[in-house]
């Protein structure tokens, strides 16, 4: 088979559904999942172990649409549970996966298979977040979806960690410990170690982390 008909025939891909909490990104992965199963293509989701919320088993958008899904710890672990016949992989969550996650993608796609990962574009504090912004660049597609910024209604980007709720970096979210907000209304709160170990900075933002490298 010449290259060109096997691209033709299994054109490898990977699209990247992005956005702040409650914007609907495992809503439309489960809707792209469903729309493989009605095409009748071989499909598998995957996920990692670090969100439980609602079933382990299953990925669950936040209007408690379910799709079953298989708990990985690392992203390899794709490449290694993956089946042979296997046409569209989905990944949720994508932002609590490693770089690996980039590599990991990559080599689905070259295969011939339709990738799909929705993730958080930016964290609580509205730094890029984890493996994302890569898979972004490399990625065939990006969409970037909406929520509604819960003071002023319009649309938001930013996902808000309220007041109380911690400074670790990394927390999993349920109702009432994040809100999405637009770009104006968007404060992020700065980490209790910060508080109790920096002087206050005057209302200069953090440096984003970037920077740090
Ligand atoms: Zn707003």
């Amino acid at each position: 088979m010449s290259l060109y008909s096997r691209l033709v025939k299994h054109p490898g891909w990977i699209e990247v559904i992005v956005g702040c909490m409650y914007s609907g990104k495992t809503e439309e992965l489960i809707r792209q999942i469903r729309r493989a199963e009605i095409a009748k293509q071989a499909h598998q989701l995957f996920k990692p172990r670090i969100d439980n919320r609602y079933s382990e088993s299953s990925v669950a958008s936040h209007n408690q649409n379910l799709q079953s899904a298989i708990i990985i710890d690392h992203a390899y672990e794709i490449l290694d549970r993956v089946n042979a016949d296997t046409e569209v992989v989905g990944i949720d969550e994508g932002q609590f996966f490693t770089n690996d996650l980039v590599e990991v993608a990559g080599q689905l796609a070259n295969s011939g298979r339709r990738v799909l990962i929705a993730g958080l574009d930016t964290d609580w504090k509205g730094r890029p977040f984890g493996p994302i912004p890569q898979l972004m660049a490399v990625a065939e597609e990006v969409r970037k979806q909406h929520a509604i910024c819960m003071v002023c209604g319009s649309p938001a980007t930013r996902t808000q960690r309220l007041p109380g709720v911690g400074g670790q970096d990394i927390l999993v979210g349920s109702d009432g410990m994040y809100e999405a907000r637009c770009r104006s209304h968007f404060k992020p709160l700065p980490s209790e170690d910060s508080l109790l170990t920096q002087p206050p900075n005057h209302g200069k933002t953090e440096k984003p982390h970037f920077m740090d490298l």
